[in-house]
């Protein structure tokens, strides 16, 4: 009778104690993810942006390596099951399925409801038009070690190509970590090459995270300038590295230049059309990412230098008075950090009548800003002209002229699938098909 008492003590207790704690986790997890799910459906951010994991729930059983791996937070366990919570943060790189131990998880690009277009690319980066290249996240994996090793590894293949009369070998088109790598790597091999981007300066997408951002990587080697060892690094840290390889291996890239189209030539080369010139070059490298070009407002006044497509550093803006057109994540966030600067005066300019597709937080926070009067949210509204000092801003019929130093456009980008399309890439459209 004492042994079975003993044996209670010894076993059952501490068992049941487990077993407690272990379930009020669970449901405490299943809590505050059915939470962040909702969130997510109210914001109608429901849709990853393209490769993504999808969670089969007959294997899956809640061990939640997968929540745990996740970088971004993408993922959480609702009753003892795998769901992704913030599709829209997910970046694709796959480290949840990687982390499953029953793999449960596959990857995907697109969803039933948004289909990804991805352009057809053989294994040594070819489109089915010859002469033209795709490396990095346009090819539909999106991971700065991936674009570096493959904007290194086209251009070895374009190296390959039987010369032609043209007087470039390679125009590159983008300077995010492909377009970086590949220049790199034309720069080594001695080809003849002109890299445009569209933007003041290096770095495509990783330029855009946000400050601080932790940035999940694998150790990774650039033409000309070495292995780089970094595997959890943040943003600056990897902006000061774009700089140093910039400084340190003197290759040249033209900023601020766009590629307008590309027309094919009689003899198979091609030109390479951008506001500013016109390159005939033997191949083109196409490394310009998924996040498109920025939507213009098409105003009278828009090409002033003053107007800007992206928020760099909001200290810039103290004692200015700025206005944000856009209803998304971007013009929210660019608003609210602009209003927090001493001295700004900021106005939020929005066509429609709600910011009905954002984080909830940021909606919280630009109606906080609103509320103290820090920010001045015109719905319904869309500017018609920039003047040096001014903005003009139409809204139900009225038309104001507000003070103006700096204009800010977050109204998301024009994505490349017309371009591809023009000059005969073929695309298939992924809807989320596991294979
Ligand atoms: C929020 C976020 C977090 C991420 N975190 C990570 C991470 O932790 N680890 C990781 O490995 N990956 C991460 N990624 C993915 C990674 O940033 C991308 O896969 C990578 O930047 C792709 O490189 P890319 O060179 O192919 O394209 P991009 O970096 O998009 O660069 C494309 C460049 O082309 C330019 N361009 C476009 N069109 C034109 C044109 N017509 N003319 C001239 N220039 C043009 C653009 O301005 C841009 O500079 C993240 C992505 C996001 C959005
Ligand atoms: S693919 Fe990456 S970002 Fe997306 S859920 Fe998996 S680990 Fe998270």
């Amino acid at each position: 009778m004492k042994s079975d008492y003993f044996v209670y003590l010894l076993y059952i207790i501490p068992i049941t104690l487990v077993m407690f704690f272990y379930l009020r986790g669970h449901s405490k997890r299943t809590v505050v993810h059915t939470e962040i799910l909702r969130e997510t459906i109210e914001a109608g951010l429901t849709e990853p942006a393209t490769l993504h994991p999808v969670v089969d729930l007959n294997l899956c059983m809640g061990s939640g390596s997968c929540v745990k791996s996740c970088p971004e937070k993408a993922l959480g366990i609702i009753d003892g099951k795998a769901v992704l919570i913030t599709p829209a943060v997910c970046i694709g790189h796959g480290a949840c399925a990687a982390a499953c131990p029953v793999s449960a998880i596959k990857l995907v690009f697109g969803t039933e409801k948004r289909g990804v277009d991805i352009p057809q690319v053989k294994p040594n980066f070819e489109t089915n038009v010859s002469g033209i290249f795709i490396a990095g996240e346009l090819g539909g994996m999106g991971l700065i070690r991936k674009a570096v090793e493959q904007g290194r590894q086209s251009i070895t293949t374009i190296s390959k190509r039987k010369k032609s009369n043209a007087p470039y070998d390679v125009v590159i088109v983008g300077a995010g970590p492909a377009g970086m790598s590949s220049t790199l790597s034309a720069h080594e091999q001695g080809l003849r090459y002109v890299t445009i981007e569209q933007e003041s300066t290096f770095g495509g997408t990783t330029l855009h995270y946000p400050r601080g951002k932790l940035v999940m990587t694998a150790p990774m080697t650039l033409p000309l300038y070495g292995k780089v060892n970094f595997r959890e690094t943040n943003k600056e840290a990897l902006m000061a590295l774009w700089e140093d390889v910039l400084l340190k291996t003197g290759i040249k890239i033209n900023f601020g230049e766009r590629m307008e189209r590309i027309d094919h030539q009689p003899d198979g080369t091609f030109s390479v059309v951008t506001a500013k010139s016109t390159y005939h070059t033997n191949s083109v490298l196409l490394s310009i990412g998924r996040r498109g070009t920025p939507r213009k407002l098409d105003v009278p006044g828009e090409e002033l230098e003053k107007v800007m497509y992206r928020l760099i550093d909001p200290a810039q803006f103290q004692g200015k008075h700025v206005i944000v057109v856009g209803g998304g994540d971007a013009a929210l966030e660019a608003a609210v950090t602009i209003s927090e600067e001493p001295g700004t005066t900021v106005t939020l300019s929005y066509r429609s009548n709600a910011f009905s597709r954002v984080k909830v937080k940021n909606r919280k926070y630009a109606e906080a800003a609103s509320a103290s009067g820090r920010l001045n949210i015109l719905l319904e509204s869309a500017v018609t002209e920039i003047r040096s000092d001014t903005v003009k801003i139409e809204q139900k019929g009225n038309v104001t002229e507000i003070p103006n130093d700096a204009v800010i456009i977050c109204a998301g980008g024009i994505l490349p699938t017309p371009l591809l399309q023009e000059i005969g890439v073929k695309i298939d459209t992924h809807r989320g098909q596991v294979h």
